[in-house]
């Protein structure tokens, strides 16, 4: 293997949503698009991680399939020999791998991960599985299958890396050379950094990100919302009493974020859209803009996403399978001969 791995996933429990697309997708997409010549691109739906707090059985295997479509019709290029897109439960190294590791990991360690303190925290109704508290160990498992040295992850995430790190290289010690360590979160950041992409807010409280777990869901729009439902919901938006639009995100957040939604979504420059409605007295003009612009992006990832079908979508998925369960069983049977499995 001579070409550096990137890899990156995303879940697909809950419909992604305008926040999804700006601070993620987008982000990936531009990724994919300008290293695939040169890197091989690790996508993969995480769907064993999804189950780590509770979701709709019933729903989940469809919006899988359906979010990978969307991820496609925002711009993935499925065309290139080096971008892989696979679910992570088709190849079951996966959780073989985590197994092993789970045995090399200290409970103290994973009792650390502040995640799982917050997760657990939140989750006190529900009952707090032990995939949660280990799921740590299942994404360690995920970069070091495929010897990715590229990670871009969240801030929520770096821990998790850090961790990957410690038991690739603790094994490493033991067992001799078998994983290829991911970079430091100090080299990920300069690499690829996801905190620098847009936080967009809710429509309905601007001092709260867009997000899919919110009390008020008209502050969300959903990459599936149809133009007049997204339109409403723009219409709408909690705006503010000063009577002028400025770029202020402390003063003025709500109006602030309806100017940076328009300037990611038509490509323009923040400064050229800020200098063309910086004073303007009308915010239902502002309003309208947005919620035309997020109309065309909405109408035209929506009619990409239709377009590709089931069975086509199934036969790409297997092929990217089968290309990374090689890799895969690779670095799982190196594992089994160390430790005494082969
Ligand atoms: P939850 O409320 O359950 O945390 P979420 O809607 O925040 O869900 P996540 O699954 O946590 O969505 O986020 C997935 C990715 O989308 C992350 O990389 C995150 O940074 C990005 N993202 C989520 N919400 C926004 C937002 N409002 N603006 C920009 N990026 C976002
Ligand atoms: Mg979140």
């Amino acid at each position: 293997m001579s070409r550096e791995t990137i890899l990156t996933g995303l879940r697909t429990n809950a419909e992604y949503h305008l926040g999804n697309y700006i601070g993620a997708i987008l982000p990936m997409v531009h990724m994919a698009k300008s290293k695939s010549d040169e890197y091989q691109i690790n996508l993969f739906a995480p769907d064993l991680h999804s189950f780590t707090t509770p979701i709709d059985h019933s729903k989940f295997y469809r919006q899988t399939i359906d979010n990978i479509k969307m991820f496609i019709a925002c711009g993935m290029p499925v065309d290139h020999d080096n971008v892989h897109i696979y679910r992570q439960s088709r190849i079951s190294a996966h959780s073989e791998l985590t197994w092993i590791l789970s045995n090399f990991t200290g409970f103290g360690e994973m009792s650390r991960m502040v995640e799982f303190k917050e997760k657990s925290e939140r989750l006190k109704e529900d009952r707090v599985s032990v995939g949660l508290f280990s799921y740590p160990i299942l994404m360690a498992a995920d970069i070091l299958l495929y010897g990715a040295k590229w990670v871009p992850v969240g801030e929520d995430q770096r821990q998790h890396l850090e961790f990957t790190r410690d038991i690739a290289m603790r094994m490493n010690n033991q067992f001799g050379d078998m994983f290829v360590l991911p970079e430091t979160i100090q080299k990920q950041q300069e690499f690829v950094s996801r905190d620098s992409a847009p936080r967009i807010r809710s429509l309905r409280d601007p001092s709260k990100k867009m997000s899919k777990s919110v009390d008020d869901p008209a502050g969300t729009i959903q990459l599936s919302d149809t133009a007049e439902v997204a339109t409403k919901k723009i219409m709408s938006a909690t705006t503010d009493s000063v009577g002028v639009v400025n770029y202020d995100w402390d003063n003025q957040p709500g109006i602030t974020n309806l100017l940076t939604i328009i300037a990611l979504l038509s490509g323009k420059s923040q400064q050229e859209v800020n200098d063309q409605w910086t004073g303007c007295e009308r915010y239902g003009d502002l309003k309208k803009a947005a919620a035309e612009v997020v109309s065309i992006t909405l109408a035209g990832v929506q009619e990409k996403s239709t377009a590709i079908s089931d069975d086509q979508l199934e036969e790409f998925l297997v092929a990217s399978e089968s290309a990374v369960q090689e890799t895969a069983l690779e670095t799982l049977c190196k594992v089994q001969k160390a430790i005494g499995l082969r």
